[in-house]
Formats: structure tokens, C-alpha cells, sequence
């Protein structure tokens, strides 16, 4: 598995132990227009090898963060596998802004949890994993494809301790292997 890793935040993720894939860091010379991986000195590979293209996005536009906002992660294209996906884009400052607006005074700073869930969920996206049934919310607390708010607009929106709901969200950073079952999905190769 290949990723072109723009902004060096792959190793923030946590997708190597959470995947058990070997993951290979490309430069950006090492991959073509189509995201199709250079085997130098290599010929009649059976099928084309396709990169995840990695980086750090300012997800709502460049201006002033917003409220609103609710997305910390996206990911271009359709789920993998990897020659199907076109982007993913994290957006490390927009969780920094939500955890030093809501929890700036919990003395257990969940940010860095959230930078590794966040990662880890949005490549998951690029090896096929799709999210949780029957909802987004649901299934194993402890996998990555789990969103980690319980219902974030309502919360974002409510006058309640929204620091002790920061400390008490789960952030689940493995891929689930029994249930939804996140693990056996996972496609590298087109
Ligand atoms: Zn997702
Ligand atoms: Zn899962």
C-alpha cells in the first residue's frame, strides 16, 4: 500500500497498526497523473499499483472557523480501492479549534486522539472501508470507522458541559474485526 504523504501527517494516524497493511511513504515524482505508483526498474507488473494521496486541507475554506463546521476529515472519490479514490484531506487545525473552543480547560487534551482517529478513519476510506451499519454511530467503540460523536450538531449546538462530553467521547483508532467487521474489507490492489 502507497501513500503520498503532502504534509508529513501520516505518521500522526495510526493506520499502519490499525490496518496491518506494510505501507509504503512515496514522494510526490513517484507516483503519476492517475496516482499510478513507478515501479523503477521493474516491468510487466501484473496490475497497476495506485497511491492514497494524503494531505492537511483547511476543510472550511481558509476564512474564519465557523461553528457550524462539522467535518473533520473528507475523502474525494468513492471509497477505495486506492485507484478509485482521488484525496484524502484532514484537517488537524480544525480539531485543534474545536478542542481549544470546547476544551480548553480538560486537563486530559484529547486533540491528539482525535488527529490519529481522524487519519485513520479517512484512509480507511481509501482501502474500501465504508462506516458503520446501521448507522455512523454505531457498532464497536474502538474502531476507527466509528464517528466519534454520539450526535455532534446537537451537541456543538447545546449549552450543556461540552468539555466532559470531549472527555467521555469514545475515539476508537483499530479497525473492527468482528461486527461490521471493518478489517476484512480492506482492498489495496484495483
Ligand atoms: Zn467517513
Ligand atoms: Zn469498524
Amino acid at each position: 500500500m502507497f501513500v503520498y504523504d503532502e504534509d508529513n501527517i501520516y505518521s500522526i494516524g495510526n493506520f499502519t497498526n490499525a490496518s496491518e497493511l506494510t505501507v509504503h511513504l512515496i514522494d510526490s515524482d513517484e507516483y503519476d497523473g492517475n496516482r499510478v505508483v513507478n515501479f523503477n526498474n521493474e516491468t510487466a507488473n501484473k496490475i497497476d499499483q495506485h497511491g492514497l494521496y494524503l494531505r492537511q486541507y483547511d476543510l472550511d475554506g481558509g476564512g474564519p472557523r465557523i461553528e457550524e463546521w462539522l467535518y473533520w476529515g473528507v475523502s474525494l472519490g468513492a471509497n477505495g480501492p486506492p485507484g478509485n479514490h482521488d484525496e484524502t484531506r484532514c484537517d488537524l487545525a480544525q480539531i485543534e479549534w474545536d478542542h481549544d473552543r470546547d476544551a480548553p480547560d480538560v486537563a486530559n487534551d484529547r486533540s491528539g486522539d482525535a488527529k490519529e482517529w481522524n487519519i485513520t478513519h479517512e484512509l480507511g476510506h481509501g482501502v474500501s472501508i465504508p462506516h458503520h451499519q446501521p448507522t455512523d454511530y454505531s457498532g464497536d467503540t474502538d474502531c476507527a470507522m466509528r464517528y466519534v460523536f454520539d450526535n455532534w450538531l446537537l451537541w456543538m449546538k447545546s449549552a450543556g458541559d461540552n468539555a466532559a462530553q470531549w472527555n467521555a467521547m469514545p475515539i476508537g483508532k483499530d479497525f473492527c474485526d468482528a461486527g461490521d467487521d471493518c478489517k476484512a474489507q480492506i482492498e489495496v490492489s484495483d
